[in-house]
């Protein structure tokens, strides 16, 4: 028997129980009233042309308060959500790339609380410039004459190219001619910035005099692009900024260097890869130098252009720079962030994505006992296999991409169906549960295995705390994984 229309509770029936006058005080009368009328509709739906148990009203008006606002508080969810990189891969795209120090979290705070001096000058009372707030740490470290700050490094190669080459010539290799994260192909970008592309050289090799015979009248920009997310091996020749400089002046244009990543120190000193620094880029004669700032430099998503002031200003200059122009709070982030970099000497525990870069192998190690035993605890360890296994962890975001860092993982295999009762967990779906958690694990599937790469966990606690939920969360996990998809450019 359906309900009688007797038994189903009103809205303000609903509105009584205590969890719903919670929630009032919380998410306001109105929210609440909307989220229960939406419970109410389902709850008759459920009911219409079948039978239904009957339930006392004061009962349905629990269900219902209870089913509103458990709809509320998940709307009320961010989208933004904080999760656990345990990909390995540490200045992850699609994960928000550089996670900030401190002082720069600190800087950004009071712009956002505070009226700032963006564009005045406390000293004269007059008008100041807003890239002031970077422009003299960037020329302090970088050696650069001058220097402006845009909305990321596409925004500055955009710019960059718009300025100095629209309606004429920019020459670039072939084997150059990248294309990162789908919508960022060097061509495209050539041509909405107006500027028609002129390829030289093959793929695999490009020499000088390649350069030489495609420089004519209409060539405006010799450009060279860091090949971020590929490497070509075998016969190959590229010509490199250095050879290329002399060439560039001598037929009197600039020669840009799009470094993509960037960085403002030597990383050997820290026993990684050494990567060309911007300083590298200059000193081999780059007129214009481009980078990120929330790549290598660590910093807030921004994009660089240093070098000429002539070039720089009439980058400055250009009407489209106002489109791309840092607003107070990343301006803010980014002058702590490059002040850390006058102490290069504790750079590696002030700034947090060179602390991740070099934390050792036997650090990680320490970690993982601990981690296996709770996850193997929460999951069951008649269900799981886990175990810590050693594994490789990437840069991401187009620095040295075929350089990996030793590190630590802990990976958790599905054992096999002890009994009809209890099917054999799916990787996928421990995958999936694991996304489900209060502050979602992103890891990766591997051979059969959930691997989550311990160099970017630098909150245990907080780990270990949030596994209680992932009995919940696995016989609520549908198995659909998509982590395999993410793209970490
Ligand atoms: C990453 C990259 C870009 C784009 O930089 P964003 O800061 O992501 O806009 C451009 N060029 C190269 C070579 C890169 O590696």
């Amino acid at each position: 028997m359906p309900p009688a229309v007797s038994q189903i509770p009103s809205v303000d029936e609903i509105l009584r129980r205590d969890i719903a006058a919670a929630a009032v005080a919380s998410h306001g009368r109105h929210a609440v009233v909307a989220s229960i009328r939406a419970a109410l509709d389902g709850y008759r739906r459920q009911f219409r042309g079948e039978p239904g148990p009957s339930i006392p009203r004061g009962e349905a008006a629990a269900r219902i308060a209870a089913a509103a606002v458990a709809a509320l508080t998940q709307a009320d969810a961010p989208y933004l959500r904080r999760v656990f990189n345990l990909t390995g891969t540490v200045l992850h795209t699609n994960l928000g790339r550089a996670v900030l120090p401190e002082v720069a979290i600190e800087a950004a705070v009071r712009a956002m609380r505070h009226p700032a001096a963006l564009e005045f000058d406390i000293t004269t009372g007059g008008r100041g410039e807003r890239d002031d707030a970077v422009r003299p740490l960037l020329c302090e470290l970088t050696g650069a004459e001058d220097a402006i700050a845009v909305n990321n490094n596409a925004a500055a190669v955009m710019l960059v190219l718009n300025t100095l080459a629209a309606g004429r010539e920019t020459v670039v290799s072939r084997g150059e001619l990248i294309e990162i994260g789908g919508a960022f192909r060097i061509p495209d970008i050539m041509a909405r910035a107006g500027t028609r592309l002129v390829e030289v050289g093959t793929t695999n090799r490009t020499h000088l005099k390649d350069y030489a015979g495609a420089i004519g009248s209409e060539t405006a920009l010799v450009m060279k692009v860091h090949t971020s997310n590929y490497l070509i091996q075998g016969f190959t020749k590229t010509v490199t900024a250095q050879e290329l400089a002399p060439l560039a002046r001598e037929a009197g244009l600039p020669l840009v260097d799009d470094l993509g990543s960037g960085t403002l120190v030597d990383l050997s000193h820290w026993g990684l890869k050494r990567e060309r620094t911007v300083m590298d880029a200059l000193r081999d004669g780059a007129d214009l130098v481009t980078f990120s700032g929330d790549k290598l430099l660590g910093g807030a998503q921004a994009g660089f252009i240093v070098g000429r002031r002539d070039l720089v200003q009439a980058c400055q200059n250009n009407p489209m720079k106002r489109a791309m122009r840092l607003d107070k709070v990343r301006l803010a982030a980014l002058e702590a962030t490059l002040k850390l970099y006058r102490d290069p000497d504790r750079l590696a525990q002030s700034l947090p994505t060179l602390r991740l870069l070099t934390r050792t192998v036997a650090e990680l190690q320490a970690l993982a006992p601990a981690i296996a035993l709770a996850i193997q605890n929460a999951i069951g360890a008649e269900r799981v296999l886990v175990n810590t296994v050693p594994c490789a962890s990437q840069i991401g975001s187009g620095s040295l991409p075929l350089e990996t860092i030793p590190s630590i993982a802990v990976s958790i295999e599905p054992k096999g169906g002890r009994n009809r009762m209890e099917p054999a967990l799916r990787v996928e779906t421990i995958a999936a549960a694991f996304r489900q958690l209060p502050i979602p694990v992103i890891g990766r599937i591997g051979k059969g295995a959930l691997i989550l790469d311990l160099r970017c966990l630098d909150d245990e606690p907080a780990f270990i705390a949030g596994l209680v939920d992932l009995d919940q969360s696995l016989r609520g996990s549908d198995g659909s994984d998509a982590a395999s998809n993410l793209d970490s450019r």
